[in-house]
């Protein structure tokens, strides 16, 4: 079966980390990115330099246009496209209630969950059946991210809800949906959200003793795709060290 998978976001960190790994599964990947042409056109390079199949394509996954644009053109290069990884997500700088404006809400609600709805619209309107979905959830989804990024965990926690409500509605075709919750992960997005060094600081109360690595979420992106969880739909993996 030809393979043709979507990461959006994933131009660095955890889209990126996935990328490479479903590309040497044999996936022929859309590394979806939004500024960063240079880190992403990167990601393709190696790709291509390991034997396997990608190419680049810039979209803002939470706007419907470009989210078209994206599926067409990642089938006008591969195919019908077959699997999707849900990836793209911002963060903002630690704050409390008061000081998240009705702006920064509607912006991670639009990136972080408005994505996914939108390209598993595509996805659906251009694969009939047999296909399977992860999103990147977090998770904040449970912990509620008090006095941080309510905003960004709420908008998480609507992702779970998503992915449950279309692994049913999406089963009778065989669609599968499933999200990963990643904890603590050393990426540049908590540079992004004001602390660069948070999962440092925050290591001592993780079970494991550790953050994670981009390599060990993408595992279970992977793993979730893969014929090997055929019969797994609307559940989620865990990635946050006993978290
Ligand atoms: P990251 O900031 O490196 O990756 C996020 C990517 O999404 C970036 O490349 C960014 O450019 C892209 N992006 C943002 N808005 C976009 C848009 N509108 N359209 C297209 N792309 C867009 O961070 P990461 O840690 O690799 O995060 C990847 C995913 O994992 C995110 O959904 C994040 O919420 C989730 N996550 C990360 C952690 C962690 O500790 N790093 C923990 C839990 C969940």
């Amino acid at each position: 079966m030809n393979k043709v998978v979507i990461v959006t976001g994933a131009s660095r960190g955890i889209g990126a980390a996935a990328a490479k790994l479903l590309a040497k599964q044999g996936y022929a990947v859309c590394v979806n990115y939004l500024h960063a042409s240079e880190q992403a056109k990167i990601v393709v390079e190696d790709i291509i330099k390991g034997g396997g199949k990608a190419i680049c394509f810039q979209a803002d996954v939470s706007q419907e246009a470009d989210v078209k644009r994206l599926f067409e053109e990642t089938n006008k290069a591969f195919g019908q496209i077959t699997h999707l990884v849900n990836n793209a997500g911002i963060l903002f700088k630690q704050a409390s209630l008061q000081d998240i404006d009705v702006d920064r809400f509607q912006k991670v609600m639009n990136t972080n969950v408005l994505s996914c709805f939108l390209c598993a619209k595509e996805f659906i309107a251009q694969i009939k059946k047999n296909g399977a979905i992860v999103n990147v959830s977090s998770a904040a989804s449970r912990t509620g991210a008090p006095f941080e990024y309510v905003d960004y965990a709420a908008s998480k926690g609507a992702i779970d809800s998503l992915t449950k409500g279309l692994s049913l509605e999406l089963a009778e075709r065989n669609i599968r949906v499933n999200g990963v919750r990643p904890g603590f992960i050393k990426t540049d997005m908590h540079a992004d959200g004001g602390e660069p060094n948070r999962v440092e600081r925050l290591t001592p109360q993780i079970p494991l003793k550790r953050g994670g690595t981009v390599e060990e979420v993408a595992n279970a992106v992977v793993w979730l795709l893969s014929e090997q969880a055929s019969y797994v739909t609307g559940t989620f993996i865990d990635l946050a060290g006993g978290k």
